[in-house]
Formats: structure tokens, sequence, C-alpha cells
């Protein structure tokens, strides 16, 4: 990906010691970017075209307040602590802050086509622990977002384990992490996880389950969009950059998960969706660069 020396986002809020890095000394940051948007459960519904696509169908399905579907505890990843050799560099901040800045810019002109404000996302910093709306933060489960205080939550050493625990090396495949957690921010400001969390708590566990994978693969479908409004925007995207998000996106199914861990298949168990529906969703947002094509709420085979 190409990305030294581009705009980085100022929406980072750095809670890590006084290391000086990028942001070294600048002390916790604070969202810029307009007022909130009103009572969360009003908001897909404000929407209007932009929620037709795939807000509407779950609001008659689903109903109810903001609750935590994700946030610690519930998070994306099977993070071990990384250990051996760093293979990868310093995993850069600056990087960061240049992938969530294209995530705003992405965002904010999706969202205008359909008369919408983008409320972009705080991008939270953190080293082993942090305090969230959503509890306690822990770098061990792998970066995460949190809908009700609608932060990103990153420990950068989560990078060197994408790439040797979980085989999943390459720049854009750390951008395909950062876009995943933004794309659910984007979930939440749609009303698609207030909407969903609360009936996750009322069904069984198993199709709790299910709706977990149709949120998630939803997020990867919507990271697709992003990488190809990146590539024709920006002209950020090199050779092999798709490859490793296709890669990653691989790497983290439930399926390689789980055998990966040693343990049995269970696809009930499921929550992020198996490796070939991960690659399947990005691979479609990517293709098609629309979110029309992301609802996987009503979709016919998931
Ligand atoms: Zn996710």
């Amino acid at each position: 990906m190409k990305w030294r020396g581009r705009r980085t986002s100022r929406n980072i809020e750095d809670r890590r010691g006084s290391n000086g890095g990028f942001f070294g000394g600048s002390g916790p940051r604070i969202r810029i970017g307009g007022s909130r948007r009103g009572g969360m459960r009003g908001g897909g519904a404000k929407l209007g075209g932009l929620g037709a696509i795939i807000v509407v169908v779950i609001a008659l399905i689903f109903g109810g307040d903001l609750s935590s579907l994700l946030g610690p505890g519930g998070g994306d990843y099977t993070a071990p602590e990384a250990r051996g050799p760093n293979t990868i560099g310093d995993p850069s901040e600056e990087f960061v802050a240049v992938v969530l800045a294209d995530t705003e810019e992405v965002w904010t002109a999706l969202f205008r086509q359909y008369g919408e404000t983008y409320q972009p996302p705080t991008l939270v910093l953190f080293e082993q622990s942090t305090p969230t709306a959503c509890g306690q933060g822990n770098a061990a489960t792998g970066p995460f977002y949190c809908p009700a205080d609608r932060k990103v939550y990153l420990d950068l050493s989560f990078f060197r384990v994408l790439e040797s625990r979980l085989g999943a090396g390459g720049d854009f495949a750390r951008a395909y992490v950062i876009a995943h957690e933004t794309a659910h921010h984007v979930q939440n400001i749609l009303g698609i996880l207030p909407n969903a969390n609360p009936e996750r708590a009322r069904v069984s566990e198993a199709r709790a389950n299910e709706i977990s994978v149709m949120i998630e693969l939803q997020a990867d479908c919507l990271s697709g969009v992003w990488a190809r409004q990146a590539e024709a925007r920006f002209g950020a995207l090199e050779p092999g950059d798709i490859e490793e998000a296709l890669n990653a996106a691989a790497m983290i199914g439930d399926d390689t998960l789980q055998r990966r861990s040693g343990g049995t298949v269970m696809p009930d168990s499921f929550t992020h969706g198996t490796s070939e529906q991960r690659v399947r969703w990005f691979r479609l947002g990517y293709d098609s660069g629309s979110m029309d094509v992301c609802d996987t709420f009503s979709a016919r085979r998931l």
C-alpha cells in the first residue's frame, strides 16, 4: 500500500506510555468531526436511501436499544501473545493514521451520496489494557470496536501476531483489520449494531452466533468496498495488496482458527464466518465497490 507521506487522521487517541511515537507527547486526543447524532435508535431510519440498503430489513426483524455486541471479550480475533522475532519491523502508527484517514474520506463520500454526514470514529492506540465503555479492553483479544463509545481499540503489537501467529503478513492485511473495525463503526451509526445486539440476547446461542456471522461478513464486505474506493480515489493500492487482504480474511476464518488451535471445527460456534465466506464477502464488496451488495441479512447464501 502506498501510504508514506500521505494525510494522517487526527482522530487518534494515544493512550500509550510516553514513548515519543508519531503522536508522542500529545496526550489523549478527542475525536473531531462534528456533533453527535441524537439517539442511536433513530440512526438507521434517518439514513433514508442509504439505510434502505442494509438497515431496513434488519430493522424490521430486530428492535431495541444500543448494547454491546462487540468490544472486549467479544472481539474479532483469537490473538495469542506475540512472541518470537519481529519480522515486520515497528508497526507504524503513522500507517494506522493514514489508513484511518482513508476510511474517513471514503465513508464521508459514500454517505454524502445519500445526503448523510459520516461521523468518524476515534481510534485508540493502547498497550496491553485500557478501559472502554464496553468493559476493560485487553490486547489479548485483538483489535475491537466498542459501539457504546464509538471507538476502535488497537494495540499495535497485534500486527506482529497477525503476521507471525495468524499467517497474515503484508501492510494491506493490516489495512484490512483497520477497515474491518471501522466497518463496525459504519454498522453502528447505520443502526445495525443497535438493532442486532438486543436480538442476539433474546435468541438461542446458535441463532445469536448466526446473527454475529451476518454482522461480521457484512463488515468484511464493507472492508472490500473501502479497498476498492481507496484504490479508485487515492491510487493507494499496489500489486499484491488485495491478495494480502484476502489471505488475512482466510486466516481469521472461524474454521481455520479452530483447526489451528487443534480443536474440532464446530459450525454452530462460528461467530465470524468461515474462511471461504470471509474471502467471498470481502471480494464481493471489492469487486462492486458499492454497499448495495453487502446486505448479508437478506442474502440467500451467506
Ligand atoms: Zn468484526
